[in-house]
């Protein structure tokens, strides 16, 4: 599936050169951005079925100009050092630019997870966690690691309760990983999180009619075309929230085993529904199923979303991609030589560093919850509630006092007397970063007449981030 040139690593640092050109970087500052700073490779044998088996596992920290470094870990039979490199630095510049204040890093195991039952699967998780553990490759206060392709809450449970058991004296132990299941000090809003950013993400971009104009979109979301690639954890989110909220048609899902196409929009929960009973989008009588679903990422569509695995669109169908705008769902969907050829063809691409930002930017929320013991919103929630009562009744009373008799709806009152939970703070502090961060990304991208693109933008706030981040350090 990937491209047959260049790395994925290559690829980022690519990107990453072409926006540092535009900036006056000192000497030498711009190599020590760019370079991952280390990765430990570790073999370990588990006992399983009557004999050793052999698991490799990485774990590679790209930026530490802010600890803890941060970033998923990854389950994949294609797992490889380059791959976990490119997907560390991705970490660093991400962070950066939704100013969450952690450094790059990222993990990998090389494995196929539906090859092992659960209890193996426990037994691996455990064991590469103390691998990762004697080299502080998970702590809460130098390496936090999370879910990626391949794992979710039940991985980073036991990751959790591993990393316990090491050290029972650590108070914010629970905050070594994030991503937990919330009876394991999880938070609210924490699975739905990339797919919700890239919602929000969207939703930013169209309210600004200079950038829709660049893309060649008008009006709003409700009615655009839709193709999404992978319907995992981000894709399935994304896509629901899309179609259910905003009134977008999911016109095409490619999946492993084919594409489904429906012009009036596919029934993402049925479809869901669909391939967790049968393992795949054929037969789902929604829609009409193709075998080749590659060539689907060339159909029409107002918006493409990647949401699986990187450089999907490379040099060789670029040129035969037919949407106006891409969202990058997934890490690095698109290589360099297709960015470079989408770019001149005026597709405008939302990326990745940006728009899946909100699955670390709600593991920041859940690190935070960790530290401070503490669920967000309990000590103000009722509070608030009885301040904005005081309102009311106050309103309620110089309405009747002076004859005016007003009435507060029923449903204006409900929504008004109701403090925030946690996963009302959880949503409106992720729209809050993704709406900061476009306006950041889109100065850039609008005052700048070298910068023809978002990615380039996005790189140039972050980098300048990181850049001062080392100056204060001295460097
Ligand atoms: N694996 C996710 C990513 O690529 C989440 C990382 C995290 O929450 O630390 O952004």
């Amino acid at each position: 599936m990937a491209a047959p040139h260049a790395s994925f690593r290559d690829s980022v640092d690519r990107m990453f050169t072409q926006a540092a050109r535009f900036m006056d970087l000192p000497g030498g500052l711009e190599e020590k951005i760019r370079v991952c700073n280390s990765t430990y490779t570790v073999r370990f044998g588990v006992r399983l079925r009557g004999q050793i088996q052999t698991f490799t596992g990485y774990r590679s920290v790209h930026s530490e100009h802010m600890e803890p470094v941060k970033g998923g870990i990854r389950y994949s039979l294609d797992v490889n050092q380059d791959e976990v490199e490119a997907l560390a630095a991705l970490m660093t510049y991400k962070c950066a630019l939704v100013e969450v204040p952690f450094g790059g890093s990222k993990g990998g195991l090389c494995i196929d997870p539906r090859q092992w039952d659960e209890d193996e699967l426990e037994r691996i998780t455990r064991r590469f966690t103390y691998e990762l553990s004697r080299r502080s490759l998970i702590s809460p206060s130098q390496n936090v690691p999370a879910p990626d392709m391949g794992t979710g809450e039940r991985e980073m449970a036991w990751m959790a309760d591993a990393y316990k058991r090491l050290h029972p004296d650590d108070i914010n132990a629970k905050a070594c990983v994030t991503g937990k299941p919330l009876a394991a000090g999880g938070i609210q809003g924490r699975v739905e999180a990339t797919g919700r950013g890239v919602q929000y993400a969207l939703r930013e971009f169209f309210r600004h009619p200079d950038a829709m104009q660049r893309a060649g979109l008008t009006g709003t979301l409700a009615g655009k075309r839709i193709i999404v690639q992978g319907l995992g954890n981000v894709g399935y989110h994304a896509a629901v929230f899309l179609s259910t909220q905003d009134d977008a048609l999911i016109t095409t899902v490619i999946e492993r085993d084919g594409a489904i196409t429906n012009p009036a929009g596919l029934n993402i929960d049925a479809l869901r529904g669909h391939i967790q009973s049968t393992g795949g989008v054929r037969g789902f009588a929604g829609g009409e199923f193709r075998e080749n679903g590659m060539a689907a990422l060339e159909d029409e569509c107002d918006i493409l979303l990647p949401a699986a695995v990187e450089s999907v669109i490379h040099a060789e169908n670029a040129p035969r991609i037919r949407c106006k705008l891409i969202i990058e769902a997934a890490n690095g969907p698109v290589t360099a030589d297709a960015d470079q050829i989408l770019r001149d063809r005026g597709v405008v691409i939302i990326p990745d560093m940006y728009a899946n930002a909100g699955g670390v930017t709600v593991s920041y929320f859940e690190w935070v919850k960790n530290l401070s013991q503490i669920s967000l919103g309990r000590l103000e929630r009722r509070h608030e509630e009885a301040r904005a009562r005081l309102i009311v009744d106050e309103l309620e009373r110089l309405s009747a006092d002076t004859g005016l008799n007003w009435t507060l709806s029923k449903g204006f009152k409900d929504a008004y007397m109701t403090g925030a939970n946690e996963l009302d703070l959880v949503r409106s502090g992720l729209d809050d970063t993704m709406r900061v961060t476009f306006g950041k990304m889109k100065d850039v991208w609008m005052s700048n007449p070298n910068v023809t693109d978002l990615r380039t933008a996005s790189y140039m706030v972050a980098i300048r981030r990181i850049a001062n981040v080392y100056r204060s350090l001295g460097l």
